[in-house]
C-alpha cells in the first residue's frame, strides 16, 4: 500500500508553502496526503483562488485524486498519480500570483524529465510572493546549475490593483534528468548593483524620488533604469539587483497607495543594505525556495542569513516526505544549511 500523510498546514509559518511544498513531494514521491488547517496563519485561511489553482494545476500534472479543493476550505486530500507533463494554460481567474503556482509546478516537472509547458494566468508581480523577475534571475539559474533546463517567459505584466487583463507567464521545462547537488558558501566579490522603478500608468517622479533615495543609500558602482510597462492597473515596484562573482540576488519594494515612494525605497536599500553585509550568496526567500530542489537532488548547502521561519518550515514539511538529513548550523553572523 502506498503511504498516506496527515499533515497540520498551520505548523510553524502556517502559510501557502506548507501546500505547495507538500503537492510537490506527493507528485514527486507517490505518498498521498490529507492536511488539515490550511494557512492557519493568514490573515484570510483556507485556500484563496492562486492556491485552489495550484492544486488543481498539480492534479493535472500527475493525474491525481483531489478531494476539497474549492476557494475557502481549510482542508483537502490529494492521492498522486504518475507525473505526465504536457502543455496546458492555467487560469487563477484572479490576480493571484501566478509565480506561487510555478513554485508548485516546476520542481516536480524538471525531476519527472517529463517536458511541461504551462501558461499561467495571474498575478506576476504579487507583494509576499517572487516577482517574476526573482523566478527568471534568481531561482532558475540556480536549478539550470543543477542541470534544469528550464525557462520562464512575462507575456504579460500582472499586478494585484489590475483592472482589464490579467498578467501572464509561460514555463517551459524541458526532458531533462535527474537534478544534481549544488554548493553555494561564497558571495565572491561585488561587481554592480542595478536599480530598476517599474511604474505602470503611475507618474514618473514616483520612479525618480525611488531611484533618489537608492542613489543615497547604495554605494557606487551602481546603475538607475526607470522602466514604465503597461499593466492592468496601476502599480509600482522597485528592484535592487546584486551582482557579485559568485551570486546574484533581487530585492523587490512594492509600492502601495498611500505609502510614500521614499519609504517604499527605504524599506527596499533596508534589505539590499542587510544582505550586501551578511556577505552571504544565498539571501532570505531564496533560501527556503532552493531547500525543495536541493531535497529532490539528495544533497547540497548553501549560507544564508537570516533563516527566515519560512525554510524552517520548509525543512520540517520536507522532512514529512522524504528521509534526508538537514542541518543547520552557525557560521559567523551566519548560518550554514547542509542538505543530505
Ligand atoms: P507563503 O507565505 O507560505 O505563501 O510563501 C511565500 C513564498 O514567496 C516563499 O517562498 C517566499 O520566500 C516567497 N517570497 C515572498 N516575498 C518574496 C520576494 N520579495 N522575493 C522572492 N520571493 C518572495
Amino acid at each position: 500500500m502506498t503511504e498516506h500523510l496527515d499533515i497540520d498546514g498551520s505548523r510553524g509559518e502556517g502559510g501557502g508553502q506548507i501546500l505547495r511544498t507538500s503537492l510537490a513531494l506527493s507528485m514527486l514521491t507517490g505518498k498521498s496526503f490529507a492536511m488539515r488547517n490550511i494557512r492557519a496563519n493568514r490573515a484570510k485561511p483556507g485556500l484563496r483562488r492562486q492556491h485552489a489553482t495550484a492544486v488543481d494545476a498539480a492534479a493535472r500534472l500527475c493525474d491525481a485524486t483531489v478531494h476539497g479543493a474549492k476557494v475557502d476550505s481549510r482542508y483537502i486530500e490529494f492521492t498522486p498519480g504518475t507525473i505526465t507533463g504536457g502543455d496546458f494554460l492555467v487560469d487563477i481567474g484572479s490576480a493571484g500570483s501566478t509565480t506561487l503556482v510555478v513554485q508548485t509546478l516546476l520542481v516536480p516537472a524538471i525531476a519527472s524529465g517529463k517536458p511541461l509547458r504551462a501558461t499561467i494566468r495571474g498575478g506576476t508581480h504579487n507583494p509576499m510572493a517572487p516577482p517574476f523577475e526573482f523566478l527568471e534571475r534568481v531561482y532558475l539559474p540556480q536549478l539550470r546549475a543543477m542541470g534544469a533546463d528550464v525557462s520562464i517567459t512575462l507575456d504579460q505584466h500582472g499586478f494585484v490593483d489590475s483592472a482589464g487583463p490579467l498578467g501572464q507567464l509561460t514555463l517551459d521545462v524541458r526532458a531533462g534528468g535527474a537534478l544534481r547537488p549544488i554548493e553555494l558558501v561564497n558571495a565572491g566579490e561585488l561587481v554592480e548593483c542595478r536599480a530598476t522603478a517599474v511604474l505602470s500608468r503611475l507618474p514618473t517622479h514616483i520612479g525618480d524620488r525611488e531611484l533618489a533615495v537608492v542613489r543615497e543609500r547604495i554605494a557606487e558602482p551602481l546603475s538607475c533604469t526607470l522602466s514604465e510597462v503597461r499593466g492592468g492597473g496601476t502599480a509600482n515596484v522597485l528592484f535592487i539587483e546584486i551582482e557579485r562573482t559568485s551570486s546574484f540576488e533581487l530585492v523587490t519594494g512594492f509600492g502601495e497607495r498611500g505609502l510614500r515612494a521614499e519609504t517604499v525605497a527605504e524599506r527596499a536599500c533596508d534589505e539590499a543594505a542587510a544582505f550586501l553585509a551578511a556577505n552571504v550568496p544565498v539571501g532570505e526567500h531564496l533560501a527556503d525556495q532552493l531547500l525543495l530542489p536541493l531535497a529532490v537532488a539528495g544533497g547540497g548547502r548553501f549560507r544564508c542569513a537570516p533563516l527566515s521561519l519560512h525554510a524552517t518550515t520548509n525543512i520540517e514539511t520536507i522532512g514529512l516526505f522524504l528521509d534526508l538529513p538537514i542541518r543547520v548550523e552557525p557560521d559567523g553572523d551566519a548560518v550554514l544549511v547542509t542538505v543530505g
